[in-house]
């Protein structure tokens, strides 16, 4: 069959010049209940999530010169702290994949190669050599403007850059810029939220964005792939990085690639939205390939009101979160702090606290409650509708419109809505009364206490696969029984 619906979503590759923090999982936990979703909703097979991790630079080489050890080693070391912490978050991705995998570089040596014999839509040649000249700062690992300077310094690492002068190659990009404004105008590129598209339009809408360099020399650039055709360089960033998304899926040749190409979400931070949605086009273009379907873009945020940063000492890590809330728990409190897109706050001062309220309190106690009372009064056998999923078709639909947070609130809603409904009846008074109509009555309000915890259970799988599960397995038990230890246990002071 043709055209069978498949699911290709992307987080971007994670640099390996700092650890994972919550920024990290954030993006990544967003990619993961997405993939749930459309599994549940494709069939396993007809999707695939990729993730990874982005290894090459300056910057990578000269962290490894400080320890003392070589750059493959360091980003070992770093690239395996990705891969424990998504283990730890339970996220199920297809591929991990690393931009020091050989088949990767392979991958983007063809690429590169395809690029250099690729003429422009105006019939120039899509890569051309030319001087760069100009201010580096190793930190950017970038040439920076002088206008960028604050006092000489780099404004980011306070350090002078250094003058650099080099043959590179460039990537004629003015040429391509016509097309992709015409894509994103038409939404043929999907840049979500719209403030976003608007921000790219400008960009694109000033016409002087200048072409980028796909090469920089060895001694500027030390740890990176060859170029194949100039061994005085080494590939720079962009088509490296990028192709992450075509390798991963054997570009060009391999089944994947045929089956999930284009990417039908590709997930990203702010920071990186210009060479997501006007760098990456243009390679895509240059190799005559369809554009992704979709760029989403998430905000920076806070912690606690401040800038994440290393110097106030805020920077989450996610294992230390997964080390005392647990994997579902931890990406509950994550997602449901802002809508995505938004740029926000991450209260992690009130994680506790909303911890103990919405997860133990909330649906760890509705689960003992109401499977405590059908065990006790029906003889754990109840009835109940299977049928109507109002709440469960809700939540799909707010996942794929990416409103996270708006289905996690329609579920919390209905989980304090449960409990409410459990304390106005009363099943204890009506169990001991001896009244046929009590009894029916009682049969009639655990029927519905349990059709809604099946729907919240339903409602869940994308978000808490575990506690979902846990819960339809209780449900659907020949007879329904309390669980002996709760769904979430409370913190200890
Ligand atoms: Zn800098």
């Amino acid at each position: 069959m043709k055209n069978k619906a498949k699911y290709y979503i992307t987080t971007p590759i994670y640099y390996v010049n700092d650890k994972p923090h919550i920024g990290h999982a954030y993006t990544t936990i967003v990619a993961d209940v997405l993939a749930r979703h459309y599994r549940q909703k494709l069939g396993k097979d007809n999707v695939y999530f990729l993730t990874g991790t982005d290894e090459h630079g300056a910057k990578i080489a000269d962290s490894a010169a400080k320890l003392n050890i070589d750059p493959q080693t360091f980003t070992d070391q770093i690239s395996s702290q990705f891969k424990i912490a998504w283990a730890q978050l339970d996220i199920s991705y297809d591929q991990f994949i690393r931009t020091t995998d050989s088949k990767h570089k392979k991958i983007v040596q063809d690429i590169l190669v395809k690029l250099k014999s690729t003429k422009t839509p105006l019939n120039n040649d899509c890569l051309y050599q030319a001087d760069y000249e100009g201010l580096y700062c190793v930190g950017c690992e970038k040439f920076i403007l002088e206008s960028e300077l604050v006092d000489g310094l780099c404004p980011d690492h306070k350090v002078a850059p250094q003058k650099l002068a080099e043959k590179n190659w460039f990537f004629k990009l003015a040429d391509y810029l016509p097309i992709i404004t015409e894509k994103i105008k038409k939404d043929e590129l999907v840049i979500f939220p719209e403030n976003r598209k608007k921000e790219v339009l400008g960009l694109l809408e000033k016409q002087n964005l200048p072409d980028f360099s796909i090469s920089r020399s060895r001694v500027s650039v030390p740890w990176g792939i060859d170029l194949p055709w100039d061994d005085t360089q080494k590939a720079y960033v962009w088509v490296d990085a990028l192709s992450n998304y075509l390798s991963a899926l054997d570009y060009p040749a391999g089944d994947n690639f045929k089956k999930f190409w284009p990417a039908d979400c590709q997930l990203l931070a702010l920071d990186i939205l210009k060479f997501h949605a006007i760098y990456w086009p243009a390679i895509l273009l240059s190799l005559d390939l369809p554009l992704p379907k979709t760029l989403n873009i998430h905000g920076f945020f806070t912690i606690d009101g401040q800038k994440m940063s290393k110097t106030i000492g805020n920077v989450v890590n996610p294992n230390d979160l997964v080390a005392i809330y647990g994997a579902e728990a931890t990406k509950y409190l994550i997602l449901s702090q802002f809508a995505f897109g938004a740029e926000s706050d991450i209260r992690v001062e009130d994680f506790p606290a909303k911890y103990n309220a919405d997860l133990v309190n909330g649906l760890g106690n509705l689960v003992s409650r109401v499977t405590n009372m059908v065990e006790q009064y029906l003889d754990g056998q109840v009835a109940f509708d299977h049928e109507n999923l109002v709440l469960v078709n809700e939540v799909k639909a707010k996942i794929e419109a990416l409103d996270f947070r708006g289905a996690l609130l329609k579920i919390w809603q209905t989980i304090q809505n449960s409990n409410a409904l459990i304390d106005t009846t009363k099943p204890w008074v009506k169990a001991k009364s001896e009244d046929t109509k009590d009894k029916e009555e009682l049969k009639k309000d655990l029927s519905l206490m349990t059709a809604n915890l099946y729907n919240i259970a339903l409602a869940l799988a994308s978000f808490m696969p575990q506690a979902s599960q846990a819960i339809l397995d209780i449900l659907q038990a020949e007879k329904i029984k309390k669980p002996e230890v709760g769904l979430f246990q409370r913190l200890e002071k």
